[in-house]
């Protein structure tokens, strides 16, 4: 076993295969801009996700700026506070308002009963989370924002290789986005990626990562930098070729930390996936009930201890960050903020051997 254990790790692929991509960019001597290896990662990714095109970005906070800007929205934009803090982030740098949502008990995405209550006419969208990979209720969502003329934005930076209704999560929204960051399932050292299935709006996120460059003499929009370069790309390419048997391991980490933890009362790993949608085994997400001998907080220390780092992921809720100064402390989020106080997510990653998830189980029961 390795010490200590963390939360997660990222995957590498083998250096020779990473070796050879670099010999090709320094033969090329072309590192950035739409690259010859670049273009073969974004069409591997609309081969994967089975979409025409794709827009690669930086990182997935860049893909959500640009998902915002492309959109034009303006004023209030519904979203969830159980998320990572660039959700709420990008909804601020662009001078927009979040309304917080509550969310549902058992998926943790937005619970859609209650959106409907939170439209203003100051409301321009709604964005949801695929919180750990679990898909939103998108039909619900859908059908909501057709009612009332919003636009949607799926953060799907947990979710990728999931798929609901055979379709691949990525479709659902007019724009959804993918993180590619080294601690996700799937990544490019850093790095990002939005689709639209507009090609009109997806043209427009393709040139607001470049400066709206269209040509030497055209530039229509003022975009910024988000362009993801050919050392990037080349990761991405490699990991993407294992990404099934990626995906495939962790369900049978999943599986041996549900039977060594299924009677164990007032442990919940949590499961929320839908009969409809595949699943990418991305977290071990877990709640510490009441009924558990210790709180969530001496769990976490004395996992600590035995050294096991497991994260509170996500708390605190993105409403009560220090930064927003109390501004959200009205927001009627009481199920996320129950939550928020139990979460706590378990050591996945590849290459984390079944001794190893023994050995983390057996903590938690000791500690219990
Ligand atoms: C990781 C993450 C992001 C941001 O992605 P980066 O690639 O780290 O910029 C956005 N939203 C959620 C929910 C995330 O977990």
């Amino acid at each position: 076993m390795e010490y200590p254990i963390f939360v997660t790790r990222p995957y590498l692929p083998p250096k020779e295969e990473y070796d050879r991509l670099t010999d090709e960019i320094w033969n090329n001597r072309w590192l950035t801009n739409q690259g010859a290896v670049l273009q073969r990662f974004e069409a591997a990714l609309a081969d994967y996700l089975e979409v025409p095109q794709v827009s690669t970005v930086v990182n997935g906070h860049m893909a959500l700026d640009i998902a915002i800007k492309a959109l034009e929205l303006t004023g209030e934009v519904i979203t969830t506070p159980f998320t990572f803090a660039s959700t709420t982030h990008a909804i601020v740098q662009n001078g927009l308002t979040p309304v917080f949502c509550d969310i549902d008990e058992h998926t943790l995405t937005m619970d859609v009963s209650k959106i409907e209550a939170l439209i203003t006419e100051r409301t321009s969208a709604i964005l949801a989370v695929h919180v750990y990979g679990h898909p939103c209720d998108m039909q619900a969502i859908e059908n909501i924002a057709q009612k009332h003329g919003l636009k949607v934005i799926y953060d799907a930076a947990h979710a990728f290789g999931v798929r609901v209704d055979g379709k691949s999560i990525v479709t659902y929204g007019d724009i959804s986005i993918f993180s590619f960051h080294a601690t996700k399932l799937f990544h490019s050292v850093e790095g990002g990626m939005l689709y639209a299935r507009d090609p009109e709006l997806l043209r427009k996120c393709n040139l607001l990562r470049n400066y709206g460059i269209e040509n030497e003499i055209l530039v229509s929009s003022p975009g910024g930098n988000a362009k993801m370069s050919e050392f990037h790309a080349a990761m991405g390419l490699l990991v993407l070729k294992r990404i099934d048997e990626l995906i495939e391991e962790r369900r049978t980490i999943t599986q041996r930390y549900r039977e060594n933890l299924k009677d164990l009362p007032g442990l919940l790993l949590c499961d929320s996936t839908a009969p409809n949608a595949s699943y990418n085994y991305a977290y071990m997400p877990s709640r510490i009930l009441p009924e558990f001998p210790v709180d969530r907080d001496e769990l976490y220390e004395s996992l600590k201890e035995s050294g096991i780092y497991t994260r509170r992921y996500f708390y605190p809720l993105t409403s009560d960050f220090a930064c927003y100064e109390n501004k959200f402390a009205n927001a009627q989020v009481s199920v996320a903020k129950m939550v928020a106080s139990q979460i706590l997510a378990l050591p996945i990653y590849n290459g984390l051997t079944s001794e190893e998830v023994d050995y983390i189980c057996q903590c938690i029961r000791r500690s219990g």
